[in-house]
């Protein structure tokens, strides 16, 4: 009898120390959120799709195809193909095999130019197949701002730096 009143007492405080950890996380603030209804702001830094940034003055991408980026990328998923000459050198092709890409930022710190940029809070390139994950010049093109390591800076002073509207530059201006 006394065994017996022993283990239901036993039984009763694992309950009540099991109820007390439930309860304390009931009242504390939830660490998750409902995506994709609610969208957390990304680090400025965290590394997403590549994008080929804008000369903000002309428009004009800034890549000059040297293929600085292809030649240092470990998993070879760069390819381009430049045209013209000197300062008129530019990229007609250039395409981002994502199936291989490890997203190690190295293309991105290889660039002399400041012209390709992984800060771009992009992260979401599901697809049905392999060849969806492939990104031509097109794709890749960016339409307005994005923020890069040369860059920082433009984001943390929105007021005078023409960051487009929607884009992750502006989103994230608020928290640099
Ligand atoms: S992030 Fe790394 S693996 Fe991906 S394209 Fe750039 S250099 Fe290649
Ligand atoms: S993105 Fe930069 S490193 Fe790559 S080809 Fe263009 S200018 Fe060269």
């Amino acid at each position: 009898m006394i065994g017996f009143a022993c283990d239901v007492w036993a039984g009763l405080f694992t309950i009540l120390g099991a109820m007390r950890v439930t309860l304390r996380h009931l009242f504390s603030h939830a660490v998750t959120v409902q995506y994709p209804t609610v969208r957390r702001t990304l680090p400025l830094r965290s590394l997403n799709r590549h994008v080929l940034t804008v000369d903000l003055g002309s428009g004009k991408l800034k890549c000059t195809a040297c293929d600085a980026c292809a030649k240092v990328c470990p998993t070879r998923c760069i390819a381009i193909v430049g045209a013209g000459k000197g300062k008129e050198r530019h990229p007609v092709e250039f395409v981002i095999d994502h199936n291989l890409c490890m997203y190690c930022n190295l293309c991105v710190e290889a660039c002399p130019f400041d012209a390709i940029t992984m800060w771009t809070g992009n992260f979401e390139i599901g697809a049905f197949n392999r060849l969806g994950l492939v990104f031509d010049q097109t794709a890749l093109h960016a339409e307005g701002f994005y923020p890069t390591p040369d860059t920082p800076a433009l984001v943390a002073a929105p007021a005078q730096q023409p960051v487009a509207a929607g884009q992750p530059g502006a989103q994230d201006a608020a928290t640099p």
